[in-house]
């Protein structure tokens, strides 16, 4: 089968004991059968200490909520006493993400991983493709899967070669009409061009929607409401951080809109692309309103952040995607004020 990435994923590398929000800290772990028998058959210390720190399929997390494998340099004793090799499923992919489409395998790697923020905000989306052993896949429709790919690969070239707010907005009117056709059985792309008018954004009720959401960490809701203050008053994102903020848009755009081949929809899944876009470069500004710098490592951790917070929570994702149909703030018009 064929696996397709951005190319950039090959440079990934996990900083380890050297990463300031690990991956191994504050999440569930579930382990695949696979490992999980194999770790059922590790004699000596080491695998008594793997069985009594596995419980219910998961590692059992410390009060700190750390991996009981994560040391206090900050390395997996896993890795130290078996090999990388022998990480359960979750632990060796992470933070790379893959979609199935019959005998294509789609990944990428994801903006919660402070290292893999680096590369989205730092490289150029251009995808790489090989060959890989197959891998089974459930049924899916090809035709609707052509067109979103080719509305997708439309979308992420306009994204890269023209101006953004134009690009942004048009990419929302268009989805709307490519909506439109699939709910209708019309296997047809729509033409490029604006056809809603921008209104003023509701900046108040955007916030207040994220507000609404699942927090992961206790420190995220008083941080959106202390930036909200700031947020007010942005009448516009700086063209200086176009650069970073295509690739995002690039980025979700990329990893989202395919979704809609299980089951049509696609409106919430650009809708989500523009107003994360948005939401980062939001944060990134106010960040230099109250410290007066936001230079590009922690242009970073902002976007990683809202990527674990809202990206990394299939809860949050499922209530903003109804958010975007229901809340005035997030209509398509609304959406294309943002980026006027
Ligand atoms: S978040 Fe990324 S860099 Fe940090 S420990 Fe996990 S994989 Fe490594």
């Amino acid at each position: 089968m064929l696996l397709r990435m951005p190319g950039y994923c090959e440079k990934f590398r996990c900083i380890a004991d050297r990463c300031k929000d690990s991956c191994c800290i504050g999440w569930e772990i579930d382990i695949d059968s696979d490992t999980a028998s194999y770790y059922d058959n590790i004699g000596g210390k080491f695998g008594e200490r793997l069985r009594s720190n596995i419980s219910d399929g998961c590692f059992v997390l410390d009060q700190e909520e750390r991996c009981p494998f994560l040391n206090k340099n900050g390395l997996c004793d896993i890795i130290i006493e078996l090999g990388e090799d022998k990480l359960c499923q979750i632990c060796s992919d992470h933070p790379r993400y893959f979609e199935w489409f019959g005998d294509v395998k789609e990944g990428g790697i994801g903006l919660c991983c402070e290292e893999a923020a680096r590369l989205i905000l730092s490289e150029e989306h251009i995808i790489s493709e090989c060959e890989v052993s197959d891998e089974g896949c459930d049924d899916y429709d090809v035709e609707l899967y052509d067109l979103l790919r080719n509305a997708r690969d439309m979308i992420i070239s306009h994204l890269q070669d023209d101006s953004l707010p134009e690009t942004v907005s048009v990419m929302v009117d268009f989805t709307e009409e490519l909506q439109y056709n699939i709910d209708n059985g019309i296997f047809m792309i729509p033409d490029w061009t604006q056809t809603a008018s921008p209104e003023t954004p509701d900046i108040e009720s955007i916030f207040s929607c994220f507000s609404e959401l699942e927090p992961i960490r206790p420190e995220w809701l008083p941080y959106l409401s202390e930036r909200l203050t700031y947020a007010k008053n942005i009448n516009k994102l700086p063209k200086t951080d176009e650069v970073y903020l295509r690739r995002l848009a690039v980025y979700f755009v990329y990893r989202y809109f395919m979704k809609g081949t299980f089951d049509g929809e696609i409106v919430s899944r650009i809708k989500l692309s523009a107003v994360s876009t948005w939401m980062i470069g939001c944060l990134w500004e106010c960040e230099r309103l109250i410290k007066e710098n936001c230079d590009f490592e922690q242009m970073c951790l902002i976007a990683k952040n809202y990527s674990k917070e809202v990206e990394y929570s299939e809860e949050n994702l499922n209530v903003l995607a109804d958010m975007f149909y229901d809340r005035a703030c997030f209509t398509t018009q609304r959406i294309k004020g943002l980026f006027r």
